[in-house]
């Protein structure tokens, strides 16, 4: 080997040392990088499972040691080990939670009155659920969402809950028991009836829909909506509704059955003024003590709890007020009578003065006849006294000018006493004309009023008021004469749903073709009232509970087939139906109690179904 050899081989060496310290000065940086970084990661690592923070520890102690190889290789299988437990339990965890989360959303989807603007939300929830729930740090967001979602579902439900439902005479008749006046009043009334709800998209519309029939559409059907409650008074044709025609609840005016949703103001927007008007109005009211309770109920009512909808059965309340009271109905009358007697008594004395015409009128002619025979024998007398021609002719003349006089006075006053009688003979005459004109306008606005009183402006239908005085009467009837009495309720299913999906307009809407619906169906001697909201009273005399039954499951039938539209969407739109038979000599709330009892049994047991109590 030469010395220029042995030099190269040398330097070689050389650059090889240096090579081999400065990869040794990077392994070491390496290893050095690699603990801290394995002491971060155990730190990041502990807290999901005892078992791998046990390892973790270990591993964080024998990367302090210098010597870690031996350590390491005793410690690493029994940390994979350790971590493979550590993850099944974690799966198992998760699945623990997805499915709890799931039962959780699946109770909220499955509640019946679940809003709308609730339930996608929900099912987007419970749709990803699998997928976000197996990381664990979107548990509390999900939590989050789902306590949400819950909030919003359990604010609907106390806005609807309805609280105990009030004994039925309550709500005929708005009498209140200390603890509904010391409690608040239902809930869901209040709740819906301040602000409605914007329309709903049609995807999650809650109303039923069937299948669609596009020849239903009828043009000929026009009539423009009604723009309030008031306008929409129903014309004897629209009370009565074709069935094979749809009844579409929003086109742009141009259908039959056409309604606009239009957003009604909030009833607080005018709260005060209704309240102090009806409160102003009950003031008026001169009631006989017998209906004071009443009144004192209802001012309870006015006061600080209406709403929209509690608005109608407290104007129905206060017209029985007005009607039982009848007593401005009834002073006027009164007044009517007295001023009659008055007429009577002036007509009696006219009348008198004609008679005493008469009399006087027999008496001057008995007066004449006298007269006359006195001077006839006068004339006689004369005539064999006479002794000369010219004496006799003198007394004649007398005799015959004292007759001629007496009866042309007689005549002049008889005359006089006949233009006297026909005079008030006529204002006599006219006098009993105007009377009867009078009394016949009297009688028809007393009946006016009364219809009025007795009418529901909405549908037509007598009211409330109506009701119960029909309800006494087919009860005497049933009392004297015996025989069969039904008393059916009937209450529109989900009717809140229409509202909020649809407007009040359109509600409105439905609750007339209803009505029309079911009036047309009911016999002659049936009788239907509206009882205020969506419930409807159907009383049937003479009928058996059997016959009722097939009455009242084809007026079920028949709501249920009523083609409603909504933007060319058919809906159905169903009812619920408690009946009960009166019994002999029972009394009216007892019969009431059972109907609305089997009322509810048919909505607790799926709605759209007859009940019988
Ligand atoms: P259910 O099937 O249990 O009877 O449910 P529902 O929604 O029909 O019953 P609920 O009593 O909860 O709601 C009735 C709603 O009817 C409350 C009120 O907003 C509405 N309503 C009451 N009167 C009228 C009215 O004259 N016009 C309109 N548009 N809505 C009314
Ligand atoms: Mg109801
Ligand atoms: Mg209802």
């Amino acid at each position: 080997m030469s010395r220029d050899d042995t030099q190269r081989w040398k330097e070689k060496y050389l650059a090889n040392i240096e090579q081999q310290e400065r990869l040794e000065q990077r392994w070491e940086a390496r290893v050095d990088l690699m603990r801290r970084g394995l002491v971060r990661s155990s730190l990041a690592a502990e807290g999901s499972d005892k078992a791998v923070d046990q390892c973790m520890q270990e591993l964080r102690e024998l990367l302090r040691r210098k010597d870690i190889d031996s350590g390491l290789a005793r410690l690493i299988p029994r940390l994979e080990k350790t971590v493979l437990d550590s993850e099944q339990r974690r799966q198992q965890r998760v699945k623990q939670n997805v499915a709890a989360l799931t039962q959780l959303a699946q109770q909220l989807m499955s509640l019946e009155e679940l809003p709308r603007d609730v339930r996608l939300p929900l099912k987007l929830f419970a749709r990803d659920l699998e997928a976000r729930a197996s990381q664990s740090r979107e548990i509390p967001v999900l939590l989050g969402e789902l306590g949400n979602l819950q909030r919003r579902v359990l604010d609907q439900l106390a806005a609807n809950t309805d609280g105990p439902r009030p004994g039925l005479l309550q709500r005929l008749f708005g009498a209140r028991d200390e603890e509904e006046e010391a409690g608040a009043a239902p809930a869901a009334l209040e709740a819906s009836a301040e602000e409605p709800a914007p329309a709903a998209a049609p995807e999650v519309r809650a109303v039923q829909a069937t299948p669609a029939a596009p020849e239903l559409e009828h043009p000929a059907a026009a009539a423009p909506a009604p723009s309030s409650v008031l306008d929409a008074l129903p014309l004897p044709s629209e009370l009565i509704p074709s069935t094979s025609r749809p009844v579409v609840l929003d086109g742009e005016g141009e259908q039959r059955y056409a309604l606009p949703p239009m957003p009604e103001p909030g009833y607080s927007a005018v709260a005060p003024h209704i309240e102090a008007s009806l409160l102003h109005l009950l003031d008026q009211l001169q009631l006989p003590s017998s209906h004071k309770p009443q009144a004192l109920a209802l001012r309870g009512r006015i006061e600080g709890s209406l709403n929209w909808y509690e608005l109608v059965p407290v104007l129905d309340d206060l017209a029985v007020l007005v009607l039982a009271l009848n007593d401005s109905g009834q002073q006027a009358f009164e007044g009517y009578l007295h001023q009659l007697n008055e007429r009577l008594s002036t007509f009696l004395d006219s009348l008198g003065a004609v008679r005493q015409g008469q009399d006087e009128g027999s008496a001057s002619a008995r007066e004449l006849d006298a007269e006359l025979r006195h001077q006839v024998s006068g004339l006689q007398d004369s005539v064999q006294q006479a002794t000369d021609l010219d004496s006799l002719k003198r007394s004649v003349e007398e005799r015959l000018e004292g007759l001629l006089g007496s009866i042309e006075r007689h005549r002049q006053e008889r005359e006089i006493r006949e233009r006297e009688a026909g005079e008030r003979l006529q204002a006599l005459v006219a006098r009993v004309a105007s009377m009867e004109e009078e009394a016949q306008t009297f009688q028809a606005s007393i009946e006016d009023q009364r219809q009025k009183a007795l009418t529901d402006p909405l549908t037509g239908l007598p009211n409330r008021a109506a009701l119960s005085e029909r309800m006494e009467l087919e009860v005497a009837r049933v009392q004297r004469f015996g025989g069969d009495l039904l008393l059916a309720m009937l209450d529109v299913d989900h009717f809140k749903r229409i509202n909020d999906d649809f407007g009040h307009l359109a509600g409105d809407k439905v609750l007339k073709i209803i009505a029309g619906e079911l009036a047309k169906r009911l016999r002659k001697t049936d009788f239907i009232a509206r009882f205020g909201g969506e419930e409807f009273v159907v009383l049937l005399p003479s009928t058996s509970l059997d016959g009722g039954r097939q009455l009242l499951e084809s007026l079920r039938g028949a709501v249920e087939k009523i083609p409603f539209h909504f933007k060319g969407e058919p809906l159905s739109i169903t009812c619920s139906i408690g009946v009960t038979a009166f019994q002999g000599g029972e009394r009216n709330d007892a019969a009431f109690e059972r109907a609305d009892q089997a009322l509810y049994r048919a909505k607790r047991s799926g709605r759209n179904r007859l009940e019988l109590g």
